[in-house]
């Protein structure tokens, strides 16, 4: 059976796992072992796992490329922007992921890279910048203002100039957008949010396209994952494809919930300003009366839980301007909001007081 006709919500949850032979186990094996037997495909676990390779079959077919499992995000982006040659120059949006946004900071001022900061939903000022550049790194959604890029004519103009085109998908995952087949050469993933779906562990992946330039791309991301080590734990990549098998339903369902909870938040009078980009389960608000009121919604909820992160089954909230490097581009008083899959009543009922209390 060719699984690319098959839909992603199947997808999911029949990719993945061993041969169907009498007696042989359901689900994808989860081997723990720094070596092998000698004269197999892999010799050494630090260039390969069988835990690692279901995860990446299914992956990979959901975003229409190879997936290399890697043991974060932050791994998965570090491994991308290795392949920004010295003295190169990224496109990068002004607000975006955090890590990404410090990580090249440092590396500007250590004199490595050069960096270009643009508006990335104004496609004209993006393309301005593209000339000479060695990479565009997009984020759409980004974080956390939820701004959403023209990929398709981004990537367009990128490549007509040589510049590689990466794209952080962990916001909108492969079952909303699959920035390889709009052109991308990469795309990076914290697996940590809704891949995985349960704040339960951290994973990254970088996926490339099955081109001839994305095989030699994928060479390149390998050849880093197994040189500088930051390696999956077998345990967190086996856990991650268990919560992959329910992404499609739990999206379903949060996203719902979030098209609800934007609606009603939108006429709020402790709400200054709802973004949400009409997909995804990500919303973020600007709490009127600024800083103070913003946290003490944050810390009156009972539900919705108060921490860092996204993308897991349960609802999450956080000031994002708490975090060391966010850009000043994000609101003082932006609450970015992580819909989970609880009853929606009851979300709505424990945002509701909390605003009111503030
Ligand atoms: C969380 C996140 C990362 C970093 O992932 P980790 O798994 O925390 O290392 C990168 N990009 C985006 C958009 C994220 O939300």
């Amino acid at each position: 059976m060719n699984h690319n006709e098959l839909s992603p919500a199947t997808r999911v949850v029949a990719l993945g796992r061993v041969d169907r032979e009498p007696g042989a186990q359901v689900g994808a094996p989860l081997v723990m072992t720094s070596t092998f037997h000698a004269d197999g495909p892999v010799n050494y676990a630090r260039g390969g796992n069988p835990t690692w390779s279901a995860f990446e079959e299914a992956l990979g077919s959901l975003e229409g490329g190879e997936a290399l499992v890697v043991a974060s995000g932050m791994a998965a982006v570090a491994a991308a922007l290795s392949l920004v040659p010295h003295g190169g120059r990224v496109v990068v949006p002004t607000a975006a992921y955090n890590g990404t946004l410090v990580t090249l900071a440092d590396r500007e001022e250590a004199g490595e890279v050069a960096v270009s900061r643009v508006e990335i939903t104004d496609t004209a000022a993006v393309v301005a910048a593209l000339d000479g550049a060695a990479v565009m790194w997009i984020e759409s959604p980004t974080n956390p203002l939820l701004e959403v890029a023209d990929l398709a004519t981004l990537a367009e103009a990128a490549r007509a100039r040589g510049v590689l085109v990466v794209v952080d998908n962990t916001f909108a995952t492969p079952l909303l957008q699959r920035p390889l087949e709009l052109g991308a050469d990469i795309v990076v993933h914290s697996a940590t949010k809704y891949l995985s779906g349960h704040s339960d562990l951290l994973l990254g992946a970088v996926v490339t396209a099955r081109t001839d330039s994305g095989r030699a791309l994928h060479e390149r991301m390998r050849r880093h994952r197994q040189l500088h080590g930051a390696i999956a734990g077998p345990m967190e990549t086996w856990l991650a494809l268990r919560g992959l098998r329910t992404l499609s339903v739990r999206l379903e369902r949060a996203s719902a919930n979030a098209t609800i909870l934007a609606t009603r938040l939108a006429d709020h009078d402790r709400v200054e300003r709802v973004r949400y980009p009409g997909f995804g389960a990500m919303i973020s608000i600007d709490v009127a009366g600024g800083v103070e009121a913003a946290e003490r919604v944050a810390a009156a909820t009972q539900i919705w839980v108060h921490s860092t992160s996204l993308g897991g089954v349960e609802s999450q909230v956080e000031r994002r301007r708490r975090q060391p490097g966010e850009p000043e581009a994000v609101p003082e008083n932006l609450l970015r909001l992580s819909v989970g899959i609880e009853d929606v009543e009851d979300l709505w009922s424990d945002l509701d007081a909390a605003l009111g209390s503030a």
